[in-house]
């Protein structure tokens, strides 16, 4: 979209910057015959950019579902050390507690 103006072509000067929700609305005036005009600038929505984004969710989700694993098998090995039990138990208890090492 030019910012020049729409009427002489000439240099333009922003009197007004408001934004959307999706879109920056810019209020020009010409420095020369000073016709006024609206711009609008948008984020054009490009299909491997959604594609991207899918990529990073399910990543995220990943990492959450791991991390929820590591926490798991963390509270498992602080338990077994406040109970203070000899390495037999220990991999008897992980084994009962169905936490895959
Ligand atoms: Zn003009």
């Amino acid at each position: 979209m030019s910012d020049l103006c729409v009427i002489c072509n000439g240099e333009t000067k922003v009197i007004e910057s408001r934004r959307l929700n999706n879109a920056k609305r810019r209020r020009r005036e010409c420095l020369h015959c000073t016709h006024r005009f609206t711009t609008y600038e948008t984020l054009l929505k490009d299909p491997d950019l959604e594609k991207i984004l899918e990529n990073l969710e399910n990543a995220q989700w990943h990492t959450n579902h791991l991390l929820d694993h590591l926490k798991h098998l963390i509270g498992g090995i602080k338990e077994l050390t406040h109970q203070n039990l000899s390495p037999e138990d220990s991999d008897i208890y992980v084994e009962n507690s169905g936490i895959e090492l």
